[in-house]
């Protein structure tokens, strides 16, 4: 079975102009020096470059939240991978489910802007996860399946490893409500399997969980064979809670 370096990577949101982003990474730089993990910093727009410029040889890498699936026109207030990629970032969030609730992110735009992403250069961090409803109607695996087939669609099979999926159950994102290690397995597990049936190098696939991931529960999530990294939102703004889920995962 391949080695699947650890992926930790903090979702800012809408949080940080670019001197708190700079200085959360002078204070992340040294907690993290020795680390051997993929640590990823997903800033908003404005602080990506803050960012960029002080990572350069260290493990961080920088990451944007959103992108648009054309490489230019007429769309107000949108950004392109290829205007992510003349900055030096190297992966964007796809499908966060509060660009999904608050942005109507559809499946069908994802289906585009998951090849454009790496047609760039830029590896996805696609996000998939039910809702409360769809947990409590045993819909969970329905959902993941129709969420990563759709997605994925357009994905050449070969180019499948090269993706990093994030496993985010909705009601456990920013509601202090995590996800049993048991739950947080069985869903990645899925998420494997539906890769494999795609004839992917399903093995070879970081795969996160994210939702209310905190230094006192993350090494339990961690540890989980199919979880190979967090996506964190809230604990992600704090260097020295960032730090300790690096510390968390080996
Ligand atoms: C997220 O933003 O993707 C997330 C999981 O947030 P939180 O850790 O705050 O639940």
């Amino acid at each position: 079975m391949p080695e699947r370096t650890p992926y930790i990577a903090a979702n800012w949101k809408m949080h940080k102009t670019v001197a708190e982003a700079a200085s959360f990474v002078d204070a992340l730089l040294p907690r993290i020096a020795a680390t051997q993990h993929d640590v990823v910093i997903c800033a908003p727009f404005t602080a990506l470059t803050a960012v960029v410029e002080r990572r350069y040889g260290t493990a961080i890498k920088v990451a944007a939240q959103n992108m648009h699936e054309e490489g230019s026109g007429a769309y107000t207030g949108e950004v392109s991978a290829q205007m992510l990629v003349e900055l030096d970032v190297e992966a964007v969030v796809l499908g966060h489910s509060e660009r999904r609730q608050y942005f109507n992110e559809t499946d069908e735009a994802l289906a585009a802007k998951v090849p454009a992403a790496l047609a760039a250069g830029l590896e996805p961090i696609l996000c998939v996860g039910e809702s409360e409803e769809a947990r409590d109607a045993d819909q969970t695996e329905a959902v993941l399946e129709r969420q990563l087939q759709t997605d994925l669609a357009a994905v050449e099979s070969s180019a499948l490893a090269e993706i990093v999926i994030a496993y985010e159950p909705i009601w456990a994102i920013g509601t202090g409500r995590t996800a049993t290690p048991e739950q947080a397995q069985e869903a990645c597990a899925f998420i494997r399997d539906v890769l494999r049936e795609r004839g992917a190098a399903a093995d070879s696939v970081r795969i996160l969980y994210g939702g209310s991931v905190k230094p006192a529960n993350a090494a339990e999530l961690l540890s989980q064979p199919d979880i190979d990294g967090a996506l964190v939102g809230g604990a992600s703004l704090d260097p020295d809670e960032f730090a300790q889920i690096v510390e968390a995962a080996g």
